[in-house]
């Protein structure tokens, strides 16, 4: 079975990034009706992340057509934990394997690859590189992504 995808709903906009950050596959919705990221959802076999109490009510969604988890907390790590525990995501799933920017899937790129991308100690340091096709960024195992997965690991745990 195919790992689960999201549309995430602007009202919880951050857990975009965390789910990225896990591997998951996760578009923001970039605002407007909520027919077109209703659409999106059932075309893409998308789950539906959202605060909007109306989604859920909504016949497409009593039915089961439609899959949307709603978040009652206003509060992004509690929607993060909720979500996670609920649906029983897995946040080491995939980890650096989509840029947290856009949700392009990550390549490899190798040292030399990243050499004169990237600052010259983390050139001297990291050996395993990845680059966004779509934004080109280049993601490296560092300071930042280590301090994001121990966040993630205490906060599953608390
Ligand atoms: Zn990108």
């Amino acid at each position: 079975m195919a790992a689960q995808a999201f549309i995430v709903d602007q009202n919880v906009g951050k857990l975009a990034r965390w789910l990225r950050m896990m591997g998951y596959d996760a578009v923001l919705f970039g605002g407007g009706e909520d027919d077109k990221m209703i659409a999106a959802a059932l075309a893409e076999g998308r789950t539906i992340l959202t605060r909007d109490t109306g989604i859920p009510k909504r016949r497409l969604a009593t039915t089961g057509r439609l899959k949307v988890f709603l978040l009652e907390s206003e509060e992004p790590e509690e929607q993060l934990r909720r979500l996670a525990r609920g649906l029983g995501l897995d946040t080491m799933m995939a980890p650096f394997s989509r840029c947290l920017e856009d949700n392009h899937p990550l390549v490899e790129r190798t040292r030399e690859e990243a050499a004169g991308r990237v600052p010259p100690y983390v050139l001297g340091t990291q050996r395993q590189f990845r680059e966004c096709p779509a934004c080109h960024r280049i993601y490296w195992r560092g300071t930042h992504w280590q301090a994001m997965t121990r966040k993630l690991k205490k906060l599953m745990k608390s």
